[in-house]
């Protein structure tokens, strides 16, 4: 699971207000150059820098930016906090002064988490299980995959967790509902306003009650009126625990809902600034499959990535010609003959299909070829690896496997090598690495992988495939071993 990528730093905080970093680096001593590191209250995943120079405090916010990159306004972007507060301990660079002495976490004082940090986990697995209908290693695989994708979507819907959080009730319902028991001030709750998307804030002080409407601007950030800009509602709320930004009062204890603690659902109003994460639809048999643009299709919102809803119900084998449509359509070709475009009619499901046909001169090797590589692919079911739906056998035999209609990755990086992002690049090697740990864990290799045996099934889901060359070793055979059987071309399986 993912974790901070400062979590290593000695002179990292976690979520602790600024007066309590300017409390630790009164305590070091306050020395020029003094600087500790913590996580920014408003912006996700982004810090702030907390420095000392001539007895006064100095507090830059880090942004993490959409390429995952760390930055201080105005300055240039680093892979890491760790290497941007390496950066300016070297040169000041618009700061009050470099960074010269890091003030240490002492070991009474742990990384504190923030409210997020501490409910993420389970709302990922929540998630994940709910939405795209996954168990087991196929959600371990999802959660490892897609994690910083998946905290963002989270995040932004966490506050449906909060026990301050009623959803959608009228305003004289939340006004009842802080009056009923004790009236300190500072009680308060969020619900969402009649307009969608919107939300308002309900505070007790006084024994009144104050309404506020939360705003949201064009990126999607929330703000009270003339207020800090922030991410997601729950960090709005925390801020104002610790500064009241305009309002009568900061907030105290949470109006609980006494329904709070359901499993987070995709909320109907979603924010729709530029910066704001489209969550994916959820897949629950090919006609409620509401397209996504490729370009944004996580690889749990294929159809490929689970494509079996009953485990048992894997692999039919056996293909019936009718269950079978095969277009004229070549998506490529190798010895054995051409692999087509098709559909497989199954259950109540239709789903697109590329169906390797065996050309007939030749057969009888080829079919052995065949017959083998559909052996192999007959064993192995997971997401990053194309899987074999069966086999049939009419006027040829063919190989039927599942889509990845975006074609061989090496035509792909070829055609796209101007906009294709380092991420994504890594984000697919990430997914074929995934795919070879499984092979080695079911004691397969495949003893030809290669960027054009890797299928793409958008620019952000890939597939090993071609099974031609691939051996499944036995107990006894577990490495290749020097002699009359050794294959120099054959890696080691342990080398995978
Ligand atoms: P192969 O002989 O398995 O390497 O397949 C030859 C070519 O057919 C590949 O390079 C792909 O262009 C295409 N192809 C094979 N399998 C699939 C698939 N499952 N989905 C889409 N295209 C495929």
């Amino acid at each position: 699971m993912s974790t901070d990528p400062a979590a290593e730093l000695p002179f990292f905080y976690g979520s602790i207000s600024r007066s309590e970093a300017e409390q630790h680096l009164k305590l070091a001593g306050m020395a020029d150059g003094l600087f500790l590191l913590r996580q920014c209250l408003r912006s996700l995943g982004g810090y702030v820098l907390s420095l000392v120079w001539n007895l006064e405090f100095y507090h830059y916010p880090i942004e993490k930016q959409l390429s995952d990159t760390y930055c201080i306004a105005g300055s240039i972007p680093h892979c890491g906090p760790a290497e941007l507060c390496e950066f300016y301990s070297k040169d000041p660079d618009g700061l009050a002064c470099a960074l010269k002495k890091p003030c240490l976490r002492s070991s009474d004082t742990p990384i504190r988490p923030s409210v997020f940090d501490s409910l993420k986990e389970n709302m990922l697995r929540e998630y994940v299980k709910q939405t795209w209908n996954l168990e087991g290693e196929a959600m371990e695989q999802a959660i490892i995959s897609q994690a910083p994708q998946l905290e963002k979507l989270i995040a932004t819907t966490a506050h449906e967790k909060m026990s301050w959080y009623h959803g959608k009730i009228p305003r004289r319902e939340s006004e009842r509902l802080l009056y009923c028991g004790a009236q300190p001030d500072g009680k308060f709750l969020i619900r969402d306003r009649e307009e969608p998307g919107t939300f308002a804030l309900s505070v007790m002080y006084g024994r009144s009650i104050y309404h506020y409407q939360i705003l949201q601007d064009k990126l999607g950030k929330y703000s009270m009126p003339e207020g800090s800009k922030f991410d997601t509602i729950w960090q709005l709320v925390e801020y104002l625990k610790i500064k009241p930004d305009g309002m009568v009062t900061i907030l105290a204890d949470a109006c609980v809902n006494r329904a709070a603690g359901m499993i987070p659902s995709l909320p109907a109003t979603r924010r729709t600034g530029p910066n704001s994460y489209t969550p994916p639809p959820r897949v629950v048999t090919v006609k409620e499959v509401t397209p996504v643009p490729a370009d944004d299709a996580l690889p749990m919102d294929c159809i490929g990535f689970n494509p079996y809803h009953n485990p048992n119900d894997i692999k039919k084998f056996n293909i019936q010609r009718n269950q079978l449509f095969i277009d004229e359509v070549e998506l490529g070709s190798g010895n054995f003959g051409c692999v087509k475009k098709g559909v497989l009619a199954a259950d109540k499901r239709q789903l697109d299909v590329a169906i390797k046909v065996l050309k007939s001169d030749n057969e009888k090797l080829m079919k052995e070829e065949m017959m083998r590589e559909a052996e192999i692919m007959h064993q192995l079911n997971n997401p990053f690896i194309v899987r074999m739906l069966g086999l049939c056998n009419a006027e040829s035999l063919m190989l039927v496997m599942e889509m990845a209609a975006s074609g061989p990755l090496n035509k792909f990086l070829s055609s796209n090598k101007d906009t294709v992002l380092v991420e994504e690049i890594v984000n697919l090697m990430h997914q074929v690495s995934m795919g070879m740990k499984y092979l080695e864990e079911k004691n397969f290799v495949h003893r030809d992988l290669a960027a054009r045996n890797v299928l793409l099934v958008n620019r952000k889901f890939a597939k090993i495939s071609d099974f031609g060359l691939s051996k499944a070793l036995g107990a006894e055979n577990e490495y290749y071993k020097q002699g009359s059987n050794h294959d120099p071309s054959v890696p080691k399986p342990k080398s995978l």
